[in-house]
C-alpha cells in the first residue's frame, strides 16, 4: 500500500478515535446515523395529496404523519417469510428478513438496514421522549424508531412499523 494512503489511513482512524471518545454515552444509536450516507439517487418527491390519493388512510397516518401501528397488530411483527422489505410508499428495499429479529415488542424488528443508504434517521423529541427516527432514504416516509439495545453484531433495533413496510418474498412472484 503506498505510503500517502497509509498515511490518509492513520489519520481518518485518529479523527474517529478523537470523535468516538468526545460522544456522550448514549450514542450507540448514532451507530444507525454513520450508516446512513446518502446513496439514493432517484429520490421520490410527491405532493401531500398525490400521498394522500396513494395510500390507505392508515398508512397515510404512519408513513407521511409519523404515527404508531398498535403492537402485535400489524401484518410482519411474527413473519419468518425469507424475503426482503420494501417501503410501502415508494418500494424502496429497506430491510432483509436476514436482519429480522423477535424482540417481543410486537412490531417487525431489525438490527440493520437493507443496505446502507437505504433508510435515514433524525432525532425524534415527541410525545416528551428523545428518540432517533427512521424513514425511508428514497421518499422520506416514516417507517419507525432505532434503540440501541439490539443484538449484536450492530446492537441495534430498527422497529419499524408492519403498515410501513410490504415483504417481497424470496421465492414469492
Ligand atoms: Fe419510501
Amino acid at each position: 500500500m503506498p505510503v500517502a494512503i497509509w498515511i490518509v489511513w492513520l489519520v481518518s482512524a485518529f479523527v474517529a478515535l478523537l470523535g468516538g471518545c468526545a460522544r456522550p454515552p448514549a450514542s450507540a444509536v448514532a451507530g444507525a446515523e454513520g450508516k446512513t450516507e446518502p446513496m439514493i439517487t432517484d429520490q421520490v418527491v410527491k405532493t401531500d395529496e398525490q400521498w394522500r390519493q396513494e395510500l390507505t388512510p392508515e398508512q397515510y397516518h404512519v408513513l407521511r404523519e409519523k404515527g404508531t401501528e398498535r403492537a402485535f397488530a400489524g401484518q410482519y411483527h411474527a413473519t419468518k417469510t425469507p424475503g426482503v422489505y420494501l417501503c410501502a410508499a415508494c418500494g424502496n428495499e429497506v430491510f432483509s428478513s436476514d436482519a429480522k429479529f423477535d424482540s417481543g415488542t410486537g412490531w417487525p424488528s431489525f438490527s440493520q438496514p437493507q443496505n446502507a443508504g437505504s433508510v435515514a434517521v433524525q432525532h425524534d423529541h415527541s410525545f416528551g421522549m428523545v428518540r432517533t427516527e427512521v424513514h425511508c432514504a428514497r421518499c422520506g416516509s416514516h417507517l419507525g424508531h432505532v434503540f440501541d439495545d439490539g443484538p449484536a453484531p450492530t446492537g441495534l433495533r430498527y422497529c419499524i412499523n408492519s403498515i410501513s413496510l410490504k415483504l417481497r418474498p424470496t421465492d414469492g412472484p
